[in-house]
């Protein structure tokens, strides 16, 4: 009886390190903007809260970034069905929509902002500069940076001028790195030690900068996200996402 059981563990283990390898054990989800007319990559304010309930309903308990690595390294206690969420760019959107929404259900997120883009106020708003396959919306100014961060959320870095990296020469790319955390910890006032690459896109060779650069952890996508502490696997929230579907993506912790 305890062989066969033996035997059943091991079976399940083995099947659970092929399945779970190249995505951490704790979902983390990738958001953009929140807006009413929302880009590829967004999702509308109305599918917001659906998707923030669905995850409530079946059970997940959101986590900063943070406290993932908190874990790993000290075996600080999570929540039942943790999961972390995260929001790129730094849109405007994330203390207008975001926030409201997660402080009434008590969630939180990480948010990864960019640090040249960020306005010192009102009258300096800047505009997200479209990519080639993301939309433009206003950016977060410096007051809401921190308002967001006195809230009680994350704030990470998403490179100075969001290029992609790969593209870049050491030297500009040691400058990307360096230069917004030190821009951001300078307007923040708090240590920033969490990364997310610009489109997600990261190569071996820029993972080592990202450690020399002062960084704890860094998150990817879905093409080059894996387990590594310097490219975490993110499920990506996309326009067509529906609430139904991201829960199933959040329980696989893939998609
Ligand atoms: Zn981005």
């Amino acid at each position: 009886m305890r062989t066969t059981r033996c035997s059943l563990l091991l079976v399940a283990l083995v099947l659970c390190a092929a399945a779970c390898r190249g995505r951490p054990d704790v979902p983390i989800l990738g958001f953009h903007a929140v807006v009413d007319s929302p880009g590829r990559l967004d999702v509308t304010p109305t599918q917001f809260v659906a998707q923030l309930d669905a995850l409530v309903a079946a059970g997940f308990h959101s986590v900063p970034l943070s406290a993932l690595l908190d874990h790993a390294d000290r075996a600080t206690p999570l929540p039942e069905r943790p999961i972390v969420l995260t929001f790129d760019d730094g849109t405007a959107d994330a203390i207008r929509v975001v926030l409201p929404a997660l402080r009434a259900r008590g969630m939180v997120a990480t948010f990864f902002v960019v640090s040249s883009w960020i306005g010192d106020d009102e009258a300096h708003r800047s505009l997200h500069p479209a990519g080639a396959d993301e939309s433009s919306h206003p950016v977060l100014t410096w007051p809401e940076v921190r308002a967001l961060h006195a809230a009680g959320m994350e704030i990470g870095s998403h490179s100075r001028t969001h290029p992609r990296l790969p593209e870049l020469d050491d030297k500009a790319l040691l400058e990307e790195l360096r230069g917004s955390r030190r821009e951001l910890e300078a307007g923040l006032g708090a240590p920033i030690d969490l990364f997310a690459y610009p489109y997600n896109s990261v190569r071996a060779r820029i993972e080592p900068v990202v450690i020399a650069a002062g960084y704890r952890a860094a998150v990817a996508g879905q093409d080059h996200g894996g387990r590594s502490r310097t490219a975490l696997y993110r499920i990506g929230v996309y326009r067509e996402t529906s609430p139904q579907e991201l829960v199933g993506y959040a329980r696989a912790g893939t998609r």
